[in-house]
């Protein structure tokens, strides 16, 4: 008999603390949620602790929201999320209520963000006042009706935290290596204004302070994110020099390089303190007047600088606004101050989300009234989807090699507290493909005509640089 080494006992060390992350409804339109638990289980050899599900769609939201249109998502009812809900706690699962705060399918102009040369593109500014309500309202109608449904099971059922998915919330586009960031909105530009005035116009300029660390790369933007919050200018130039940033600079002396990186490391500390501001706003109004105790997660890719949640991580690790992080430890930074769990996917939820906001700008009347995605042929726009989900799959982390290899389970209190595994597989994702509803285009011209879409270019950033 083969005796036990000792990555076995790492793995039986580790598995502790594992939750199932549904990201999308749609997962549950093709899967029940037993048949998640039980390949979850066979995945890791533990069964879950708890389940996070979404309070809202890429789509729309799922349940009525007061002082909010009824645009409701095709993919779920109140009914079935109550239903889930209450299944959840029936198997003694915590249950933890995720929202991606874009919220795409909201058509006020009055929330969305803004690129630096003022385009607009389909999805909210967390940093608006108004936004924040609107978020908060999601998420605590989520909280209200989840609880009710576990009050009803008298068992300790509980919904255990509220989870923002913060792993894109900035943009990011270029043209002719001109960088456009988001976001810059009226609220956006007022901040910045006040905190440090004429700040912003030095990057109405070019070459300006992020073509230090960002550049064009003709399909996405290449990026530097090994910059935490304590980096010094001079960091960031050697940074610059070392990759051949730098050439973009007239003068590439010592002191002009180090003048732009101070600002460059002056506007991202002044972007994470109130990205970090808005989001904790949106827990606190979420969860005013809840005496219970809720966990308020973040989830965040885990590079030292995340350029499209406007974050460093080792800030994010020292905030005690944040209960809980949940990061994609093999990418980089491993919280030590914060409780965190270890999110199973590469880039955790970007390449995932990626996949859903796709599928739904793609199928969207919306959209395709408003731009060239009708005249694109079912085929390639089918193609386009089949080739996103297998980007987003590939980024999985393997069950329990993943498992065993992760830093040891610790129970102190920056510690590792378990891990998160995400219920989408290629089953799920093919079916998901073939129950689009997508109409036939007007051509079957398959030019590329997605390019002019704003959204579309804001999907396609990064997703090639690290294929
Ligand atoms: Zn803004």
């Amino acid at each position: 008999m083969p005796r036990t080494f000792r990555i076995a006992e790492r793995l039986a060390n580790n598995r502790s603390g594992g939750i199932l992350d549904i990201p999308h409804p749609a997962i549950l339109d093709h899967s029940s949620l037993d048949g998640l638990i039980s390949n979850f289980t066979s995945t890791y050899d533990a069964e879950p602790v708890g389940v996070v599900l979404p309070v809202a769609s890429t789509d729309g939201l799922l349940f009525p929201v007061e002082g909010l249109d009824n645009q409701r998502s095709r993919y779920m009812r109140e009914a079935t999320f109550i239903q889930t809900v209450t299944q959840c706690g029936q198997r003694g699962l915590d249950v933890y209520l995720s929202v991606d705060p874009r919220l795409q399918f909201l058509s006020s102009d009055a929330l969305h963000v803004e690129d630096i040369v003022g385009n607009g593109s389909q999805q909210i500014c967390v940093n608006k006042e108004l936004s924040q309500e609107v978020l908060s309202a999601i998420l605590g109608t989520g909280f209200d009706l989840a609880s009710d449904a576990l009050a009803t099971l008298q068992n300790s059922a509980s919904v255990k935290g509220l989870v923002l998915d913060a792993v894109d919330l900035y943009g990011m586009g270029a043209k002719k290596n001109r960088i456009h960031l988001v976001c810059f909105c009226r609220d956006c530009s007022a901040y910045f204004e006040s905190a440090s005035p004429g700040l912003l116009r030095v990057f109405k300029t070019f070459p300006n302070p992020w073509s230090l660390l960002l550049r064009d790369s003709g399909s996405g933007i290449e990026h530097v994110d090994e910059v935490g919050s304590t980096a010094r200018p001079t960091d960031v130039v050697g940074l610059a020099r070392q990759r051949g940033y730098d050439e973009h600079f007239g003068d590439t002396s010592s002191a002009a390089l180090s003048e732009h990186a101070e600002m460059l490391l002056k506007y991202m500390r002044l972007r994470h303190d109130q990205t970090a501001a808005s989001l904790n706003a949106v827990f606190s109004q979420a969860l005013e007047g809840v005496d219970a105790a809720v966990d308020r997660i973040l989830i965040c890719e885990g590079a030292p600088y995340l350029w499209t949640a406007g974050m460093f991580s080792d800030a994010l690790d020292v905030d005690t606004r944040f209960t809980e992080l949940w990061v994609d430890t093999a990418n980089a930074i491993v919280p030590v101050k914060t409780q965190y769990r270890a999110y199973h996917w590469r880039r955790a939820r970007y390449l995932i989300d990626a996949f859903f906001q796709l599928s739904t700008t793609l199928t969207s009347e919306v959209e395709r009234a408003t731009t060239k995605i009708a005249h694109r042929s079912r085929a390639s726009v089918e193609r386009q989807l089949r080739d996103r989900l297998a980007q987003a799959l590939a980024a999985k982390a393997v069950g329990k090699t993943a498992l065993s290899t992760m830093a040891t389970h610790s129970a102190a209190e920056g510690g590792r507290v378990g891990f998160v595994g995400v219920g989408l597989t290629n089953d799920v994702g093919q079916k998901i493909i073939d129950s689009l509803n997508i109409a036939e285009g007007l051509s079957s011209n398959d030019d590329n005509v997605d390019s002019e879409h704003p959204l579309m270019g804001l999907l396609r950033q990064f997703s090639e640089e690290n294929s």
